[in-house]
């Protein structure tokens, strides 16, 4: 007994992460104009494309984020191939001993490309979204003609290489007549041992940028009714996994915010801000990470991160609905989502919350016309 204790109490020598994921937009440009995109500018678009990091700032940020203990970094966008230094900063992610996720449109991987990610694999599978399985389709939601045919060569050539890459796609009014012809292909890719994974609840535009588009993108999701449908395709499978969801992670969250990861990370945007996730681009939550003094921006930035999880909602909307709702672990609610639609980081997100009653109707834990915040009683009804 004594020496057990003693060897509990011994200081254990190991290097503790500091970062547990790094994301990087590489650009916000993109070569689709996907019809529900909540971020793409043009590829040609210039003043976005002189403002973007530099090669080098890039790769000082990989550089410090490998020594703040992170494992691995994901290259997103826009569509981070556009970037003529892709293979450079890929190479220098690997070097640094970085596993590299790439989610791609997949429009640009060449065979120079796949050569060098049979050489020098990324050790994390490629994320590539699907959207449309046919010409029309696909081209109905990229609005760019000749993307399907490239979208085509692209995963043509990592499967003749023998990449590993998963698929995902976007359920839209142009491709939604097309998930099981989708799941039909998605399945004779080696590397998906999952049923292929959905976006539906489109964010809006989350620097706030785009009015009409955001207009475009709130008619084209899916009604909450169509989301649970999808979600419930087999109904006893999802009533399972929801329960048992529910079981660990249901229930009111009182007025702090942020309950989730968000911090912990980092996401650093095309020009070099940090933000505790994809989402929340509110000026007062990023941190500049290439103009600074410091020696050790990422590490600052997290250490400014930190603040998070004392940060209250005040909107009194929100004090008497999200943080007394049971739904609030079920309910996609959260203060990126919040930004995107309202430019808050606390107002319940009125789409969400119609989604979030739909499946708690659909699962038996609400009667038609209940709100979940009016339910006190709601493990009575939640089992799990
Ligand atoms: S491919 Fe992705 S980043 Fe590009 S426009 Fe479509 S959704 Fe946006
Ligand atoms: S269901 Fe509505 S009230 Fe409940 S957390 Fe979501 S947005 Fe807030």
């Amino acid at each position: 007994m004594t020496e057990f204790v003693q060897f509990v109490t011994q200081p254990v020598k190991r290097i503790v992460s500091r970062l547990s994921s790094l994301d990087i937009e590489l650009t916000e440009r993109c070569n689709n104009d996907c019809i529900h995109c909540c971020i793409n500018l043009p590829a040609n678009d210039r003043a976005a494309k002189a403002r973007e990091m530099t090669t080098g700032q890039v790769k000082s940020i990989l550089t410090e984020a490998a020594a703040l203990g992170c494992l691995q970094v994901r290259f997103t966008g826009g569509e981070p191939l556009l970037r003529p230094d892709f293979e450079e900063l890929y190479l220098c992610a690997r070097r640094l001993g970085l596993k590299v996720l790439i989610f791609t449109n997949a429009r640009l991987i060449t065979p120079q490309l796949a050569d060098l990610l049979v050489r020098i694999p990324p050790l994390v599978f490629m994320e590539i979204t699907v959207y449309g399985m046919h010409a029309g389709s696909y081209e109905a939601v990229s609005r760019v003609p000749g993307s399907f045919a490239q979208f085509r060569r692209g995963v043509d050539l990592l499967l003749d290489c023998k990449i590993p890459f998963v698929v995902k796609s976007t359920l839209l009014p142009p491709n939604k007549a097309e998930m099981d012809e989708f799941e039909t292909w998605a399945d004779k890719i080696p590397w998906m041992d999952k049923q292929p994974r959905y976006s539906m609840f489109f964010d809006l535009r989350n620097r706030r940028d785009d009015e009409k588009k955001n207009e475009l993108i709130a008619l084209i999701r899916l009604s909450p009714a169509e989301g649970v449908a999808v979600l419930a395709r087999d109904a006893a499978k999802y009533r399972k996994s929801t329960e048992e969801f529910a079981g660990k992670f249901m229930g009111p969250t009182s007025e702090a915010l942020f309950r989730c990861g968000a911090g912990c990370g980092l996401c650093i945007d095309a020009y070099g801000k940090a933000q505790p996730c994809m989402g929340v681009r509110a000026p007062k939550l990023t941190r500049n990470v290439i103009v600074t003094d410091s020696d050790t921006p990422l590490r600052d930035a997290l250490d400014f991160f930190t603040c998070l999880k004392d940060i209250r909602a005040a909107n009194p909307d929100y004090l008497r609905r999200c943080a007394v709702c049971f739904l609030k672990g079920l309910c996609e609610q959260c203060p990126a989502k919040s930004w995107a639609e309202y430019g808050t980081l606390d107002t319940p997100v009125e789409y969400l919350c119609e989604v979030a009653h739909a499946q708690g109707r659909f699962l038996g834990w609400l009667k038609d016309g209940e709100k979940a915040w009016e339910i006190h009683a709601w493990k009575e009804r939640v089992k799990g």
